[in-house]
């Protein structure tokens, strides 16, 4: 099961030199109480504050931070307002490979995203091949269970096997909200069928729908995100939280010449990306990505930054979840908001001749 963090308010203040803490604080067990300390109090405190944008009725229109030029939209048609770019966990850095760094570069990257206004953060409860999260925010719901976090705002179920019965999934994800453990649940890779059937059932026995759907988005995967999600958001509200915005690293650019031994593929676990880039496939999509250059260059941006911006342009998409494996790939990836007022109908067409992948449609839900 996944979670997610919302804090739903964005005022929070500086850091008031609570960095302290963490430096002193450099072996294991204490440096994750510390950072899960300060997490949950940042979600805390985010949470109590006044409101970002004063709401007297439920608009659904994005907007957007002056400070930071971050945007804001519904998650699906639900009244939680979360970032359009949120932080996902970086499944690059393991728990069992550098503990310390791990910790120190996710409390990185979670400052540096929310200082740029991102409220939404990702995690969950299984980490590379079962291992915990360095930065244990916590995710460990199992059914019955407790959760380590008083609340959150999101909570994901993972797809149904075919031995649960849909009711009792939305049974136990109803139990979790009317507990107060969260507001609202989505789902994660469940079918567009899956999802009407929660729905239903949740409608039939009185019991809490999903509000979204977790999704791989990006350049090369767009048929779920582009033609089933919106048909749901406008049928029964459920939104796209979309994830993968560069394919795990593969629109990057980095693997143009082949697999640089600093990059996720090269990692054991990720064999089967690594063999997915030096595939036939692989190699066409890398060369798509060569065209896609000029029109970075032309916009001023980076590759990363027009992959992250393409995403967002889709008004469906609520918010990407970007990953990232260091605080410098965060900080550019960021800057996917100052691109996306760039991406008109012409430069998105412009993409759509080079990738030749566009999905068909009946309608074209951005316009
Ligand atoms: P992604 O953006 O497709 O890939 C992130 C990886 O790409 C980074 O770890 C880094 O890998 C590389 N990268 C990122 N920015 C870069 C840049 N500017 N330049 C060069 N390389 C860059 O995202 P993802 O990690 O696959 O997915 C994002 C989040 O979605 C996850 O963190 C997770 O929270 C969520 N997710 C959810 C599900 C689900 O089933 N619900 C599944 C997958 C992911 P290197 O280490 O190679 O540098």
């Amino acid at each position: 099961m996944q979670v997610s963090i919302a804090c739903t308010e964005h005022n929070l203040k500086g850091r008031n030199g609570d960095d302290r803490h963490s430096k002193q604080n450099s072996s294991g067990g204490n440096v994750v109480n510390a950072a899960r300390a300060r997490f949950r109090t940042v979600a805390i405190i985010a949470r109590s504050l006044g409101t970002f944008t004063p709401q007297h009725h439920i608009s659904l229109k994005e907007s957007t931070a002056k400070q930071t030029g971050m945007k804001y939209r519904n998650l699906g048609k639900s009244g939680l307002r979360v970032s359009c770019l949120g932080l996902g966990k970086s499944t690059s850095i393991t728990f069992t490979n550098i503990l310390n760094l791990c910790l120190f570069v996710a409390e990185q990257l979670m400052t540096i995203a929310y200082e740029n206004g991102v409220n939404l953060f990702d995690t969950a409860e299984v980490y590379a091949a079962g291992k915990r999260s360095s930065l244990v925010i916590t995710t460990k719901l199992y059914w019955g269970g407790k959760l380590q976090l008083e609340y959150v705002d999101v909570v994901f179920a993972n797809r149904p096997d075919n031995n649960t019965p849909m009711e009792e999934i939305v049974r136990a994800m109803s139990y979790v909200i009317n507990q107060g453990m969260a507001m609202y649940w989505g789902t994660s890779r469940w079918s567009a069928m899956e999802i009407m059937e929660a729905y239903s059932v949740a409608r039939q026995f009185n019991m809490i729908p999903p509000v979204c759907e977790q999704a791989e988005y990006h350049l090369f995967q767009r048929e779920k995100v582009e033609v089933q999600l919106p048909e749901l958001y406008h049928k029964i509200g459920v939104g796209a939280m979309t994830w993968s915005p560069l394919a795990c690293g593969i629109i990057s650019g980095k693997y143009e010449n082949g697999v640089p031994e600093s990059a996720r593929a090269s990692l054991k676990c990720y064999q089967w990306l690594k063999d997915k880039i030096l595939s036939e496939d692989g190699r066409k999509q890398q060369s798509k990505l060569k065209d896609l250059l000029p029109i970075a260059e032309r916009l001023s941006c980076t590759l990363p930054q027009l992959a992250v911006a393409w995403c967002l342009r889709n008004e469906g998409v609520s918010s990407v979840l970007l990953g990232s494996s260091n605080p410098e790939q965060l900080v550019e990836n960021l800057g996917a908001i100052q691109v996306l007022p760039k991406m008109t109908s012409h430069i998105v067409n412009e993409i759509d001749n080079i990738l030749g992948n566009k999905p068909f449609s009946k309608k074209d839900y951005r316009s």
